[in-house]
């Protein structure tokens, strides 16, 4: 059965394989069985459900919470030649009787479908009468109170096992949280499911981590060379977002805002244009990406730390979906380690879930800090092993120096305590640097002992110092005191002398970047003109198919046309993503600029 599977891969998507748990998800669909699939984002879900769907007698059924979402899937699929549809809120009730006319008909093959179109008696009545291939949960997680994105409606669809007996229910989340897995299949009532796990590293993904000095200067220097790549840069506030973006539009990127302040039209405008452009960069909070599957975002970067490793993996996640080489690139400092902390303390959250919180907060931060491989401990913090080092990681590709801040934080720590713990860290910095200024004077600190004693080290270092001994829990800002310093338990014996620290170097910026700034997917220039040629191709094709340029083709199928040079339709018919109607209908066009070059 799987032979016919691979067939209509290899005619439909011309792909020619099938990737990691893909088979086992689809042999088990296609023997009638339930399975859970859990892949990482870009891992190949859809097709997991969309091939049996299609291969099975009867119509597929998937269910998404997403309208944007399910309109993208809908529309790459029928570039494909798949009629496919989907019945949301967005259609008029004109549009929807048409489709459910066909959808009885038997004239559709994948129907997508909102859950909450979906629960209502009349539609469980009339698509009970119909013979269905297969039930696919998209964003399966969204049944969990645990996981991010709870989803009300999600809870009835446990039903759907009386509804309809006999067809298999495939539930599929990128959700890296163990909680959130275990709580799917139960609340789903799936029948003794088939749990189809993958590795959740995402290997194209580059990570790197670097001490924030001048975070725009720092971002510039990154997106140098990165021009007419898509991206999204996140930003912690809306005015953040907003400046940002608009210091990048006049440094010549093609930038736009988005954060939930903006009015509706003007996000789903800037939305619009980031998924029908290649090279668009968002400037955004994280109220963007939910629902985005953009396959291109070639880099996402953080100008502010996000709250916890698991926002951090999702956030990061959106890019390189398409398996190309994509950067996680963020930078971090002292403020945003005390300010995130402040916000967690502020917050009306419950005890019990605001220390939740404060430990996620600082496994980031350790994270952040890390001078082993990055990769091994992200996937070690989500249950996975991972052998390592991946040498795709600043800290592989980089090793940091660390150095002995023992003497340093004595001195810190020290003059924290002397000044009465009252303070904070400018203060504290400026009287180790000996300042002399009118909160110096007023205080009288141009007397303590401790003033003075830092004029060795510069004032970044100390930030450094300072932030590495907040996120050793050597230190803590406290936010009812307005950020003032507090030695802990855990300081006592440093100050004692009875042990040493090790503190990781800040890495100067134009160092690390020789080796990791050559971007990871680079064109040579021979081959620049090419691939700008067959990009403004595809380019055209997608303005008269009104669909964005990597729904005709991906970058890794233009990739492979300009390495293969096919010169005739057959020879194009083997490149990878190159299937029967995508041949017909757009081959010609590619082969023309290929036959130019
Ligand atoms: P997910 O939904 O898990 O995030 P997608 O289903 O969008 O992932 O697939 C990610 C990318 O991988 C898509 O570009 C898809 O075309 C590609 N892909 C999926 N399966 C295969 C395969 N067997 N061979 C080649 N490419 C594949
Ligand atoms: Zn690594």
């Amino acid at each position: 059965m799987l032979d016919t599977a691979l067939q209509r891969l290899q005619d439909t998507w011309g792909y020619s394989e099938f990737r990691g748990q893909q088979g086992a998800a689809i042999t088990a669909a296609l023997e009638g069985r339930d399975a859970l699939v859990l892949m990482p984002t870009g891992g190949g879900k859809s097709l997991c459900y969309q091939i049996p769907g299609l291969v099975r007698e009867g119509m597929g059924l998937v269910i998404s919470p997403l309208i944007a979402l399910m309109q993208d899937q809908v529309s790459a699929l029928q570039q494909l030649g798949i009629r496919a549809a989907y019945l949301n809120s967005s259609l008029s009730p004109e549009q929807q009787r048409t489709l459910m006319e066909e959808v009885t008909r038997g004239d559709i093959e994948l129907l997508y479908i909102a859950p909450e179109r979906l629960l209502s008696e009349r539609s469980l009545n009339w698509l009970s009468r119909l013979k269905l291939s297969l039930i696919a949960i998209d964003e399966a997680h969204c049944v969990s109170q645990w996981g991010h994105d709870f989803r009300q409606d999600y809870l009835l669809l446990h039903q759907l096992a009386d509804w309809f007996p006999g067809v298999p229910r495939m539930a599929l989340t990128a959700t890296a949280d163990m909680r959130t897995r275990d709580d799917i299949c139960h609340r789903l009532a799936l029948t003794n499911p088939e749990r189809l796990t993958a590795s959740f590293d995402r290997p194209n993904i580059r990570y790197s981590v670097a001490a924030k000095t001048n975070a725009r200067a720092q971002l510039l220097q990154f997106l140098n060379g990165r021009q007419g790549q898509a991206g999204i840069v996140y930003c912690l506030s809306r005015k953040k977002v907003e400046s940002t973006a608009e210091w990048l539009q006049s440094k010549g990127f093609n930038a736009l805002p988005y954060h939930a302040g903006l009015p509706q039209e003007l996000r789903q405008h800037h939305q619009q244009r980031f998924l029908a452009d290649d090279a668009v960069i968002m400037v955004a909070t994280i109220a963007f990406g939910m629902g985005i599957d953009k396959p291109d975002v070639r880099f996402v970067a953080h100008m502010d730390l996000p709250k916890a490793v698991e926002s951090y993996y999702q956030e990061t996640g959106r890019a390189g979906r398409d398996g190309e080489p994509a950067e996680a690139w963020m930078v971090y400092g002292l403020q945003d380690v005390v300010r995130l902390g402040q916000m967690l303390d502020n917050s009306d959250m419950a005890e019990d879930i605001k220390r939740e919180e404060r430990q996620k907060l600082n496994a980031l931060l350790g994270w952040c800090e890390m001078t082993e491989c990055r990769r091994t401990a992200l996937l070690a913090y989500f249950g996975e092993e991972y052998p390592g080092p991946c040498q795709n990681c600043d800290v592989c590709l980089d090793p940091p120096s660390t150095w002995d801040g023992t003497e340093a934080a004595q001195k810190l720590l020290s003059c924290i305590y002397r000044s009465g713990q009252r303070f904070g860290a400018g203060h504290v910095i400026d009287i180790l640097m000996g300042k002399d200024n009118d909160k110096i004077r007023q205080y009288g600190h141009q007397e303590l002992s401790t003033w003075g004693i830092g004029k060795g080290l510069s004032q970044s270092r100390w930030q450094s110092v300072l932030r590495q001994c907040l996120v050793q829990g050597l230190v803590v800002a406290d936010s009812a005191r307005f950020g003032a310093l507090t030695l802990t338990e855990k300081a006592r014996p440093l100050l004692k002398g009875e042990r040493r620290l090790q503190l990781r170097e800040d890495i100067a910026e134009p160092a690390l970047r020789k080796r990791m700034s050559k971007a990871a997917s680079s064109v040579s220039d021979s081959d620049r003109a090419l691939w700008e040629a067959l990009r403004e191709c595809r380019k055209q094709l997608a303005e008269e198919n009104g669909v964005p340029p990597y729904v005709i083709f991906h970058d890794a199928t233009l990739m492979a046309m300009m390495e293969q040079r096919p010169q005739s339709l057959s020879q194009m018919s083997h490149i990878s993503g190159v299937g029967a109607a995508k041949l017909d209908r757009f081959g010609g066009a590619f082969l023309e600029v290929l036959q130019g070059a």
